[in-house]
This record gives C-alpha cells, structure tokens and sequence, in this order.
C-alpha cells in the first residue's frame, strides 16, 4: 500500500531534510508545504502589497506553485520562475508566518495540498498536515527539538549558504515564528493527537529517518 505520511513540528526540527531522505527511500513524492507558503510572501514581497490582507488573499488564490522533488532535492517554481533560493532568505523568513495566518491564504493552500497529496505515496511537511490538511494520513510524525540545537542547525544552513547570520537573533526569529504558528486563529501548530513525538535534539538525521521507516512498516 502507498502511504500518506505526515510530518509537522515547529521551525528547523528537520523535517523537510528528514522528509526528503524517507521520500527518497520509499519512491514517494516529497511536498514541502512550508515552500508553498514561502512562495506567497516571495510574491508578496515582489508585488509591494505587504500590508493588504485582500491582495495577498488574491495572490495566494492564482499563484501557481511549482514543487518539483527529485534526487533527493525539491526545486521550487512560482509562476513559472526558480525561486528555490530565494524563498529561503532571511527576509521571506521574517514575514512567512504573518502571511500564513491570513485565513484565505490558509484555505487555498488547503485545497491545493490536499489535491497534490493524491492517493498516497506522499510524505508531506509542514505545520498543519495532520491536524487538517490530511487528517487521515497513516503514519503522523511530530517532529521536535531544542530551541537552541534547532536554531543551530539553521545558523549552519544559512551560513553554509553565505548568508551573514547571528546566532542569538536567529533564536529569537524562530521563537517569534513559532509563537506566531502556534497561537494563530486558523489551524495553529500542534501536534495531531494521534501523531508520534520524535524528539531530534540528541538523533542524528539517520536515527529519526530510521524510527519513522520503523513505525511506516507497523
Ligand atoms: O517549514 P518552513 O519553515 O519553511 O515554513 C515557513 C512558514 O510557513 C512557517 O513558519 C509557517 O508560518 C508557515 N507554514 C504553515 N503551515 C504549513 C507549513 C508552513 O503555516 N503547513
């Protein structure tokens, strides 16, 4: 049977890294729902409209995102432009979580995750995925780890990367991102109640591949 994985938890618990490598190994797709979210404010950014919930409300209805997963690594298109880069830059990190709790953003996103995810096959990340988006997934993962490990592993990403980064603002950007995820109206991040808490903080990225594997084969 082709499965419906669902992996949330809050920002750099390394869940797309973990995403990708369990969609590599199973032949499944991989949907960075995070991505798509960061499609929306790259584009809001680009069309000047930060502050008009009506506008971004409408960018979310016709954008057209493309995730693209292979080897391993997802490209991502909006309206037909590679912007895999830029949607990861500190300043697309700063406003995402405010242009995600825009209620018809939240519902587009719905719709258009819920179609890409199929008939199974799929592991899907993000915040929502099993609390809302698919509620019926058969494997639902809630992966977790230490502020400081977490804002660690980002600081190494982006650093890797070229980006000029300090340490104690990323933490407090990415304590500031999940209080807004966790305490926004619409489909707030929480782990589902029937999903499974993997903590990272002390598992090497093999080990938490390798546990989820395990509870994809039960
Ligand atoms: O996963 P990533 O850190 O790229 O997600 C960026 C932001 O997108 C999150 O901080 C959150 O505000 C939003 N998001 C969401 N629901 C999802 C995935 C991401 O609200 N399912």
């Amino acid at each position: 049977k082709k499965l419906i994985i669902a992996i949330d938890g809050p920002a750099g618990a390394g869940k797309s890294t973990v995403a990708q490598i369990l969609a590599h190994r199973l032949h499944y797709n991989y949907i960075d729902t995070g991505a798509m979210y960061r499609g929306i404010a790259w584009k809001t950014i680009k069309s000047d409209v930060l502050n008009d919930e009506v506008a971004i409300g409408n960018i979310a209805q016709d954008i057209n995102i493309g995730l693209h997963y292979g080897d391993g690594k997802t490209t991502v298109f909006v309206d037909g432009r590679d912007v895999t880069a830029e949607i990861r830059t500190p300043e697309v990190s700063r406003i995402v979580s405010e242009i995600a709790q825009i209620k018809s953003v939240r519902d587009a996103m719905l719709k258009l995750q819920r179609k890409m995810a199929g008939c199974g096959g799929v592991v899907m990340d993000g915040r929502d995925i099993g609390t809302h988006v698919l509620p019926n997934a058969d494997v639902k993962i809630f992966l977790t780890a230490s502020i400081k490990e977490r804002a660690e592993r980002r600081w190494r990403e982006l650093t890797e990367k070229g980006f000029k980064v300090n340490l104690e603002e990323l933490e407090q950007e990415i304590m500031a991102r999940d209080k807004n995820d966790s305490e926004r109206e619409f489909a707030p991040l929480i782990q589902a109640s029937d999903a499974v808490l993997i903590d990272t903080t002390t598992l090497s990225i093999q080990e938490a591949v390798e546990a989820i594997t395990k509870l994809c084969e039960e």
